[in-house]
């Protein structure tokens, strides 16, 4: 063994003799149970995968810090948030959400944005993605859309009938499919995008007032996407270009950066709202509400191990912080449960100590034992509480003030005075230049055309719908019939989706 070099040796510690010949029984002979270095090495390694995320499998991170630019203490009480100047590390991944964990960053797919911060009071976790809103506003929903976007049961192919039947049959879709299907469904690094909270929060201070959120973590590298074509090429070419390019950048002391904005709404306000302030699939108007900018995202560390750190890191939209809560959105309500469940299931009821998620923050609990526990497991403290042996005790002084709730306990459809077409219209009418309503009309026909026809009309008559220009710009590029269209657009849902054949 050269000078210098560490003896290798076993998972226990035990040095390895030899690890290029397999003991056996003579030179040719069958392999010897024995070789326990052997067993040991290959159990291991058939053990080395680990469930992917059943969402958001492929992904990059890095690590940075978030910087306070401005006073929002009268909004809210966040340690994290309570000066200026004030910076916290942050752990930030990034993702796309349907592909398997080997599957092209240049997919046409929402872009997940989460963003672990390490704060003085435990972690905070914002889990938001590329996009103001969302598909659909209703957890149950969640596991069906999330079917029809993965690969078909039969064919295990992706299928453009699921994708656009499911769509099509739920109009409340039409606000997000009109953002995917724009080039911003195919930005060109992780790095040249927006992140938004999508959700609304609330944010108490000290005098226990609240306020309603949203965060907008807007890109300092210029919003730069790929067309149809270049995503197409850049999947063959290569399917890791995002996370190749986030790598590079850091690398090169290029840190990508973030200015975070939030628009803030009193309770008086939403209540008078036009629009449901806790509806995902709707934005507050910037007109309204004017983003305010709070502070800056910064990462300049990648990581040194992919596993230990971006595929063992877990973000839960259940980690808050005292100063920042839960608003009743109905999505949030489920992701509430369902994060924190998924990474139960995928690194182990401890995974909340695993070196990539744990706090900075001290950990005083009574929750013990559990596999892969790696800590002292609080040692030999009480395990039970109310005690008298100086375990921690809850503080009141950190509740949150009580807010009211009321109603009839019942399975509550949406019933907001606001329709689920008016917003995506204005992003076609108002937002979008001639160049960006010319590739969101190609972008569509070159994948609704893969479609059964009757699932064509149903999704070009909700298109027609946010705007007939753009419902009659698809049913022209498909080779549908408009005035078919238009009268399947004046239907009511239901009888839109009888007459197609549901
Ligand atoms: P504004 O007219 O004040 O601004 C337009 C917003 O749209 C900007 O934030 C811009 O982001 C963003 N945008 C531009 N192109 C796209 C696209 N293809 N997909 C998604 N977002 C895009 O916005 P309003 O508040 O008046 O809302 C009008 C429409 O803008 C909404 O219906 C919604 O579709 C969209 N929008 C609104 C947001 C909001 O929070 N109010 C947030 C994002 C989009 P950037 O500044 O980064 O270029």
């Amino acid at each position: 063994m050269s000078q210098g070099k560490k003896t290798y040796t076993t998972g226990f510690g035990a040095p390895v003799d030899d690890d290029q010949n397999s003991k056996t029984a003579g030179s040719t002979g069958p392999v010897l149970m024995q070789d326990t270095h052997l067993l040991e090495k290959l159990s291991h390694f058939d053990r080395e995968r680990i469930p992917e995320r059943v969402v958001h499998a492929k992904g990059a991170g890095a690590h940075g810090y978030f910087e306070v630019t401005a006073d929002v203490t009268k909004y809210t009480k966040a340690k994290f948030l309570s000066e200026i100047g004030k910076r916290t590390d942050v752990f930030a991944r990034f993702s796309t959400v349907g592909g398997e964990k080997g599957s092209a960053d240049a997919e046409r797919d929402p872009r997940g944005f989460a963003v672990k911060f390490y704060t003085e009071e435990g972690n905070y976790d914002m889990t938001g993605n590329n996009t103001p809103v969302f598909f659909i506003r209703d957890p149950l929903k969640f596991p069906d859309f999330i079917h029809t976007q993965k690969r078909h049961p039969g064919t295990n192919l992706k299928d453009a009938d699921m994708f656009w039947d499911f769509l099509s049959l739920t109009p409340e879709s039409i606000h997000q499919v009109t953002i995917l299907f724009s080039d911003r469904g195919t930005p060109r690094t992780f790095r040249q995008m927006n992140g938004y909270s999508s959700h609304t929060f609330k944010w108490y201070n000290d005098k226990g007032e609240y306020y309603w959120v949203q965060y907008h973590f807007k890109t300092e590298q210029g919003i730069q996407n790929l067309t149809l074509e270049e995503s197409i090429k850049m999947k063959g070419k290569d399917p890791d270009h995002a996370t190749r390019d986030l790598h590079e950048a850091i690398e090169r002391g290029e840190y990508p950066s973030w200015r975070l904005e939030v628009q803030i709404m009193t309770p008086e306000q939403a209540r008078e709202y036009r629009f449901d302030p806790f509806d995902i699939t709707k934005v507050w108007f910037h007109a309204d509400f004017p983003p305010i900018t709070i502070g800056r995202l910064v990462l300049n560390q990648n990581p040194k191990n992919y596993f230990a750190e971006v595929e063992q890191s877990a973000f839960s939209p259940a980690n808050f912080v005292p100063g920042i809560a839960a608003s009743p959105d109905k999505m949030l309500q489920g992701r509430l449960f369902s994060y924190h469940d998924t990474h139960i299931h995928r690194l182990g009821p401890n995974y909340h100590i695993l070196p990539i998620n744990r706090p900075r923050a001290a950990v005083n609990y009574y929750q013990r034992d559990g596999f892969m526990r790696f800590d002292d497991n609080g040692g030999g403290t009480p395990n039970y509480y109310p005690n008298s042996f100086g375990g921690p005790e809850p503080n009141p002084d950190f509740a949150e003030p009580p807010f009211e709730v009321s109603g009839m306990a019942d399975r509550h459809p949406f019933t907001h005075p606001n329709d689920d077409f008016f917003q995506a219209g204005e992003l076609y009418r108002r937002v979008m230049t001639d160049e960006d309503r010319d590739h969101l009309i190609t972008n569509i026909t070159s994948h609704l055309c893969n479609a059964q026809k009757r699932i064509q009309l149903r999704q070009t008559a909700v298109f027609y719908k946010a705007d007939p220009d753009y419902g009659s710009r698809v049913a022209e590029g498909l080779g549908l019939d408009t005035k078919e269209v238009k009268r399947l657009a004046e239907m009511s849902q239901e009888d839109r989706a009888k007459a197609t054949g549901q």
